[in-house]
């Protein structure tokens, strides 16, 4: 297995790269500031205005449609040519959309590229393509367990030349954005045929047709997710022509099974990429926070964080690459149980990451002023690992998150991973959390990284680096040692 990246790869990374420099990084700000002027207008599942001219330049500079494989649509990029690739357009939760490559358009692009007769090209790939329009995947329901998709029990009844569809979907990614055109839509024309993986089919549903209700956008740990949103959605009596139906009745799970190999290895790909941030931000903050006489990067903590971070994040990127190369050689379907592996264990590894990086911006961590929370709550792509914990969340996270919503720290403490709701409130069983000087300093370096390999170089990056990339046993073993000690310590303290 040869990961080097080839000279194409080389240019367009390179290109990538400076495209992420010149016009994603810079734009933070704008984006929020678009996001928020959107609401304050009552429109925000809008199209920023900044996003049109972004894609522009992205399509001028050969950055489009990078994700399709093998097709007269796309650059025939291999999944291990696109994994470093899409790994950069993850390091912002909104950054892939503008090389048209987010889920779920790049999903559905790639079932009417290989499933979609010439017609279902023509009306829908070809405005998915040129990032005209968007689209949604519509499977999960609220009354079934849907990570079995078996289960689906929305009803697609042919009458005459039409398919006729009653049903009630929730968690539809992009729904609520004005631009999102139709559905990719799984339901059953066949429950009572024996073989339960011939009962579904896919059909195209397009958003305004009649009887397409949208209930409500489904919040997320309590937030909302503009402009894409995950709604709730209501089908009564849809009529569509019996064109729309995807390769034909009772083939729904084939293009599901076709379909979830190259969504879950790009999700895994992107938050990879968000783990990166989040390391350099995590980096640059503890160089440039002191406590206790030191910078907090000098706590052993800390060091032992950031070299844990960093193994994670390479154990990540190697399984996911291992997994790209088995989809390129033996197919998606025997590559089935390195998919699933990436799958739990790329979100485990950075959701981790980026948790330790809210911690080490202490309450800022979970505030506005950081693209952490964000990141928590996406990344990955869509939410990116709450789109990849999608198909098994972890309560403990969930809870975490909730408990330190629920009872902000206390003046100088930071409530401990399972400490209960009595805990934070008494304030009992912390690490001390500084003040919150320089933040906007260090929220305009915080991408001046000292963890990844393209970061610009800080006074700390060569000791941070040895600390991030050399981790001797011996050393793990000092600090194992330190860390218990630390931790006697700061419980000792706090109570
Ligand atoms: C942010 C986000 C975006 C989403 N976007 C979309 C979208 O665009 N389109 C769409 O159709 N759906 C979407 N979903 C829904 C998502 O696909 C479902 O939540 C997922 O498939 C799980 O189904 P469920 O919620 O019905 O949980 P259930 O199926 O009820 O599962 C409940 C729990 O049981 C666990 N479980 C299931 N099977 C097993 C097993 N064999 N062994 C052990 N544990 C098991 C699950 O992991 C889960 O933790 C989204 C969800 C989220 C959070």
């Amino acid at each position: 297995m040869h990961f080097e990246f080839t000279p194409r790869v080389i240019a367009l990374r390179e290109e990538l790269l400076r495209f992420m420099d010149e016009y994603v990084y810079p734009n933070e700000k704008r984006h929020e500031e678009e996001l928020a002027a959107n609401a304050r207008a009552g429109r925000p599942y809008a199209e920023l205005p900044m996003m049109a001219g972004l894609k522009a330049k992205a399509r001028e500079r050969g950055l489009w449609n990078l994700f399709l494989p093998e097709s007269e649509h796309g650059p025939g990029l291999s999944n291990v040519e696109y994994a470093p690739l899409c790994e950069i357009m993850g390091r912002r939760y909104w950054s892939s959309e503008i090389f048209n490559c987010s889920a779920p358009d790049t999903g559905n692009m790639e079932v009417l590229a290989r499933y979609g007769t010439k017609a279902q090209q023509e009306r829908w790939l070809k405005p998915l393509l040129a990032g005209e329009i968007r689209s949604s995947f519509a499977m999960t329901e609220p009354e079934v367990a849907s990570s079995d998709a078996t289960n689906i029990r929305c009803s697609i009844r042919r009458e005459g030349d039409e398919y006729v569809i009653n049903g009630r979907k929730w968690y539809i990614t992009g729904a609520m954005n004005e631009r999102c055109e139709v559905f990719v839509l799984m339901g059953k024309t066949d429950p009572d045929n024996a073989d339960r993986h011939k009962q579904q089919s896919m059909i195209l549903v397009p958003k305004n047709t009649p009887g397409v209700t949208i209930v409500r956008d489904m919040a997320l740990l309590g937030v909302y997710d503009p402009p894409f949103g995950h709604p709730e959605i209501v089908f009564e009596n849809v009529r569509v022509p019996v064109e729309n139906i995807l390769l034909g009745e009772g083939r729904g799970f084939e293009i599901a099974q076709g379909r979830l190999g190259p969504g879950r290895i790009h999700h895994c790909m992107r938050a990879i990429g968000m783990a990166e941030a989040a390391l350099e931000m995590m980096c640059q903050r503890l160089v440039s926070r002191t406590a206790f006489h030191k910078p907090l990067s000098e706590q052993g903590v800390w060091r032992e964080r950031i070299a844990e971070s960093r193994m994670l994040i390479e154990q990540s990127r190697w399984m996911v690459l291992n997994a790209a190369y088995r989809m390129d050689t033996v197919g998606n379907k025997v590559a089935a149980k390195e998919i699933a592996m990436i799958k739990v264990l790329t979100p485990n590894n950075c959701v981790k990451v980026v948790d330790w990086a809210m911690q080490a911006f202490g309450a800022m961590g979970l505030s506005q002023d950081t693209l952490l929370t964000h990141q928590q709550l996406r990344e990955g792509g869509r939410l990116g690992h709450a789109g990849l914990r999608r198909h098994g969340p972890e309560p403990g996270h969930a809870a975490h998150a909730l408990l330190c919503l629920r009872a902000p720290p206390a003046r100088g403490r930071w409530p401990r991973r399972g400490a209960s709701q009595r805990d934070c409130e008494a304030g009992a069983g912390g690490v001390p959390v500084s003040g919150r000087e320089g933040c906007a300093r260090t929220r305009a370096q915080s991408f001046a990284s000292a963890g990844a390999s393209h970061a610009k170089p800080t006074p700390y990056t060569d000791r941070i680096q040895s600390c991030a990339g050399v981790t001797t046993p011996s050393l793990r073993r000092r600090f194992f040692t330190w860390l218990s000690m630390a931790r006697s310590v700061t419980s000792t303290v706090s109570s």
